[in-house]
């Protein structure tokens, strides 16, 4: 899921990247958007701030299996990401990961230009957002921050990567009990580290990574990573003792939670409810070509599920297809009419 095709929508020669539906947010919801708006013949920019597709799937919970989508029993996070991406790729979406979306405004012909944190501008016909619950940055491991991108990381995309390593995964909820149930059987060790010996995640969690043979280190914090140019070692503390001990590890999973901000979105003029967009049954927000779905929005009755933000975001990408066409239909036709 790292690796996304990138298939360019025109760019002017300003450098401004034309697009007729831009999607803020690469969460189910914009993937499923991307789908959507390729279907009715639209090209597609997704803009996320995280390096990777998936939103809160594949930052909080890849491994677990969801039960509550449409058609499959039972989908593992990362396939369910795995397969919305393929959805859209026929149609060739612009994915640019790695951009926050910083700045709304509007062109002479009131057409919406946004401009990412790294400099990109993209003029679009209709903005879709599909922030979730906005940008959520993960919470850092105090005495790591020296090693990030040197065998400090927050998330696993890849756990055949760790295959024979040392790893270390710290934290007491379910992504760390998670990362650790998954590189358990490809690591040659796997260490979990918590302050406490209570912890957030599902008791059945716990009992399957000790099953799994996790060393499971309690009431003990990480004080120091050691190496050279990569981590080597975790010089551990207990809480009460001050006893110190030495772990070996290649890789430091930091799974500590994250903190959610809607950031840059709440000062473009949107009508915010409890830092929620506020749409109508067009999902259409209070900005002319701007619209909402998925977790972000907020309505009387609202319930944030996928399967909810999979409805919303066709019913906006339907809607989108009017305003940048007034001639267009508002129902796109079935997709069994169509030819692949
Ligand atoms: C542990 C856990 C388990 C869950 N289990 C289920 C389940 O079983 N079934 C279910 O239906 N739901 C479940 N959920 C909820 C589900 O994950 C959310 O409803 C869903 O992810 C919402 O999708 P979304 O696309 O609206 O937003 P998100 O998944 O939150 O994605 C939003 C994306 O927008 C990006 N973004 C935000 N602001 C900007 C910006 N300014 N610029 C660029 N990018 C931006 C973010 O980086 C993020 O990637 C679970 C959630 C958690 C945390």
């Amino acid at each position: 899921m790292s690796v996304l095709p990138d298939v360019p929508t025109s760019t002017d020669e300003s450098g401004t990247i034309e697009t007729d539906i831009l999607i803020i947010g690469a969460g189910p919801a914009g993937l499923y958007g991307a789908y959507y708006a390729g279907f009715r013949g639209l090209s597609v920019t997704v803009m996320d701030v995280l390096p990777q597709a998936g939103g809160q799937i594949s930052a909080m919970y890849p491994e677990k299996p969801i039960f509550d989508i449409a058609g499959f029993p039972a989908v593992r996070g990362r396939d369910l990401v795995a397969n919305l991406v393929a959805q859209a790729e026929p149609y060739g979406p612009r994915h640019l990961l790695g951009h926050r979306a910083a700045e709304l405004t509007y062109d002479s012909d009131r057409r919406p230009v946004v401009r990412s944190d790294q400099g990109a501008l993209v003029r679009a016909g209709a903005v879709v957002v599909t922030g979730g619950v906005g940008t959520f940055t993960p919470r850092p491991l105090p005495a790591g921050e020296e090693f990030l991108g040197r065998g400090q990381v927050y998330f696993v995309p890849d756990p055949a990567e760790h295959t024979g390593h040392d790893v270390v995964v710290v934290g007491g909820g379910d992504s760390a009990f998670d990362w650790a149930a998954v590189l358990a059987p490809l690591a040659r060790s796997v260490r979990l580290v918590h302050r406490t010996a209570r912890f957030r995640a599902h008791r059945a969690s716990v009992e399957k990574v000790r099953g799994l043979g996790v060393e499971v280190i309690t009431d003990t914090e990480v004080s120091a990573l050691h190496g050279t140019t990569h981590v080597e070692r975790v010089e551990v503390r207990h809480r009460t003792t001050g006893a110190t001990r030495e772990l070996p590890a290649r890789t430091v999973v930091a799974a500590l939670g994250f903190v959610a901000d809607l950031g840059p979105l709440q000062h473009w003029g949107l009508e915010l409810t409890a830092r929620r967009i506020t749409v109508d049954t067009r999902m259409a927000t209070n900005l002319p070509r701007v619209f909402a779905a998925g977790d972000i929005t907020d309505y009387p009755g609202k319930v944030r599920l996928i399967a909810v933000g999979f409805g919303e975001v066709a019913t906006a990408v339907n809607n989108a297809a009017t305003v940048i066409d007034p001639e267009a239909a508002l129902f796109p036709g079935h997709s069994t009419e169509k030819e692949n």
